[in-house]
């Protein structure tokens, strides 16, 4: 099967890599900068909005997925007159913007925190009315890994937040005290007679440093089974109702033992990594069975997983990796705040899991001799 990937980074690296297992071949298309997809197949680089180059992407394609949120929405409806593309535009176009976003939560019976639109200066009032401060202003959309947010302490500071933002259409949202940060990777998948398939991996528990995801432990420690169980009813609502046909990962906050829906990614996500040791089948391989109309693979875990993201620089990337550590280093170049790549562990108990991990992200990071000076 010839599928075409829209995003050259390292999660399309990794669906390539899952697919090539599964017979398939692959052309990708992303914008003008770097990729990481070399050998992987066909790479064509260009503006996602011009038709002719979508129109030589799609030729001979038998369907097409997306790696990243902010595709086009232009694009993604040019590519389905030719080819099936999976998931769909309705888990895109709710997926590109917040407020839609936590709306489509609320309505698929996830708690979510308060919040409202600001548009324009005329909606402070009405916001800060709606919204107990403190709180957090974001872009409505285009925002990741905590780029486009701003805290908000009091009042005061939402003009100069908004303004510093850009002036573009932006939520306000309460800003949650929250114990842990949980997200929930998810996949559906429909048989040639339009049957449903929905697994679910174990939940992560993901730290941040500087809004970028640092270290993601599974199964999340604290959370209790009658907590995943609701958030599960949640998702399953949500994937059926946008039709969501391959992975989706929803964020939350955990709070006095309840989980509130946060943002939600229609792809795979840096916090699933750890699946492709982890879990008996990844979520890079079910995201490629789901985009084929393939049955899905186990979703089960092998053991408890530990996986952290190797930021900005890889001091020492030939370092010994302790037993049950793996390394992925996705052949960027180094600079700061990009991911270049991970490490994950599995082991049969937590401790054991986070504590190798860290002891080979350690090694990484450690500085070589020539700099030591
Ligand atoms: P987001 O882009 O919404 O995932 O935000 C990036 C990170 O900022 C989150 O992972 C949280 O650590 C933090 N954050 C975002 N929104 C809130 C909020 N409403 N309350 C508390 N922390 C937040």
């Amino acid at each position: 099967m010839r599928v075409g990937i829209l995003g050259a980074g390292q999660l399309g690296q990794m669906l390539a890599r899952a697919g090539h297992a599964l017979g398939m071949e692959f052309r990708f298309l992303a914008p003008p900068g770097e990729s990481c997809v070399e050998g992987l197949g066909e790479l064509l680089l260009g503006d996602l909005r011009d038709p002719a180059l979508l129109d030589r992407f799609v030729q001979g394609l038998e369907a097409v997925t997306y790696e990243w949120e902010n595709v086009p929405a232009a694009a993604i409806e040019h590519l389905r007159r030719r080819v099936p593309v999976r998931p769909g535009p309705e888990s895109l176009r709710i997926g590109q913007d917040r407020i839609q976003e936590k709306q489509f939560f609320r309505s698929c019976g996830l708690s979510v925190q308060a919040f409202a639109p600001v548009d324009a200066p005329r909606d402070f009032a009405m916001a800060l009315q709606a919204v107990p401060l403190p709180g957090m202003l974001k872009t409505r959309r285009l925002g990741y890994d905590g780029k486009g947010q701003a805290r908000i302490k009091d009042a005061r500071d939402l003009s100069a937040a908004f303004e510093m933002l850009g002036g573009v259409p932006c939520i306000l949202e309460a800003f949650v005290p929250f114990q842990a940060e949980i997200s929930l990777l998810a996949v559906r998948a429909l048989d040639a007679g339009g049957t449903e398939e929905i697994r679910f991996w174990t939940p992560c528990r993901n730290e941040h440093r500087e809004g970028i995801l640092d270290r993601t432990v599974s199964p999340a420690p604290e959370l209790d089974a009658v907590v995943i169980h609701e958030a599960q009813h949640g998702v399953r609502q949500l994937l059926r109702r946008l039709g969501h046909e391959g992975v989706l990962c929803v964020e939350f906050f955990l709070k006095d033992g309840h989980l509130v829906a946060n943002e939600m990614a229609p792809r795979v996500h840096n916090s699933g990594h750890a699946t492709i040791e982890g879990a008996f089948t990844s979520q890079f391989e079910n995201h490629m069975r789901a985009v084929a109309r393939m049955p899905l693979g186990s979703t089960e875990a092998r053991g408890v997983t530990a996986m952290r993201n190797l930021v900005g620089s890889v001091g020492c990337p030939q370092a010994a990796m302790p037993k049950g550590t793996f390394l992925h280093l996705y052949g960027k170049q180094p600079r700061a705040r990009r991911k270049l790549g991970h490490v994950t562990s599995v082991a049969q108990r937590e401790i054991d899991a986070v504590a190798a991990c860290d002891a080979a992200f350690a090694a990484l990071q450690a500085q070589p001799a020539s700099a030591r000076g």
